[in-house]
């Protein structure tokens, strides 16, 4: 077998409260293996325990049980073979703003111990698009910009792996594309790539596998097809062309909401029938439609329909 990319083991994680805070259970025994050469995404809402779990893994934070390795590396027992093994954009932006990303990405590299003859640090500002403000101070960089230089930073000493911790908070559509290529394509290098959100959509769209993280627990981990097959309900929203004077109702509809006087909004189970179906069902019941619209299963489903399952 090869060796796994990250592997973490009943890890949990307990802050200790503060004056009149109660101790917090951020992470409850957490199993979880992200492969070698994979797309992994840590999906879970806020407060799940997403950036918990990744700051212990950069040694930011300490855990309280369980055990992680990085490529190989016990992060207790070999911390600095952990270290440079990983490379970590986290969720907060911090820059001293009179430096430029240039000068970022040296300081970096210099406290990484790469030689400068081995530094590619323009190389990396063009792979993030930065070029051009290679030299401007940081503190005149957008949102968008500084989180892009944030990725180039965690590259500096050519870890195997990845990490970004939401990673498209505050970057717009244009540039989150960006960053998706630019991921996609260090990926198609090798570089193992974990990310955490909390948007569905992103994590289907990239990953290979994904973990769903609730309370600090995982409540599932599975190839991204089976996962997002697990959504099983979708919505459709019909507008009518007259007002609605009683709903429709079938077998097929798991709930029918009226959400104004000429809007429906049709709930149904996607394994026992389809979009065709129900507008079908829904003409038949005299209701004329003039537009239609609808909704993916989204990770509350998911979180429904997993939590469903489990009792
Ligand atoms: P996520 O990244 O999934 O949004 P976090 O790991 O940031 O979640 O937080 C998990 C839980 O731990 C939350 O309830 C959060 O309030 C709490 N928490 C995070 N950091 C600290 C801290 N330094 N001290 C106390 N509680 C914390
Ligand atoms: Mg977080």
């Amino acid at each position: 077998m090869t060796e796994a990319a990250i592997a973490i083991s009943n890890m949990s994680k307990i802050y200790a409260g503060s004056g009149t805070e109660p101790p917090k259970k951020a992470l409850d025994n957490v199993s979880l293996t992200v492969r070698r050469g994979e797309i992994f995404g840590l999906l879970g809402p806020n407060g799940a325990g997403k950036s918990t779990m990744i700051n212990i893994l950069a040694g930011l934070v300490n855990k309280s049980a369980g055990n992680a390795s990085i490529w190989g590396f016990d992060i207790d027992a070999n911390p600095r073979n952990a270290k440079v093994s990983i490379g970590i954009v986290p969720q907060e932006i911090v820059f001293d703003p009179f430096f430029s990303p240039a000068e970022v990405l040296e300081v970096q590299a210099g406290l990484y111990g790469v030689p400068k003859d081995k530094r590619k640090t323009m190389e990396l500002l063009r792979a993030v698009r930065l070029e051009d403000k290679a030299n401007a101070y940081a503190r005149s960089l957008s949102g968008g910009m500084k989180r892009r230089l944030l990725v180039a930073k965690a590259m500096v000493h050519s870890p195997p792996i990845l990490v970004l911790d939401e990673p498209t908070a505050g970057v717009d559509i244009e540039l989150r594309q960006q960053l998706w290529d630019y991921v996609r394509a260090l990926n198609a290098q090798g570089v193992t790539i974990v990310l955490t959100t909390h948007y569905l959509e992103e994590a289907e769209q990239l990953c290979d596998r994904i973990g769903i993280i609730n309370h600090g627990e995982m409540i599932a981990l599975e190839d991204t097809a089976k996962l997002v097959g697990m959504a099983r309900e979708k919505i459709i929203v019909v507008s009518t062309a007259a007002p609605i004077t009683t709903l429709p109702s079938d077998p097929l509809f798991e709930k029918v909401e009226q959400s104004d006087a000429n809007t429906l909004k049709i709930t149904y189970d996607k394994d026992t029938t389809n979009a065709g179906q129900v507008l079908t069902t829904v003409q038949a019941a005299g209701v004329e439609i003039v537009d239609v619209t609808t909704q993916e299963a989204d990770l509350e489903d998911v979180f429904l329909n997993l939590t469903r399952a489990k009792v």
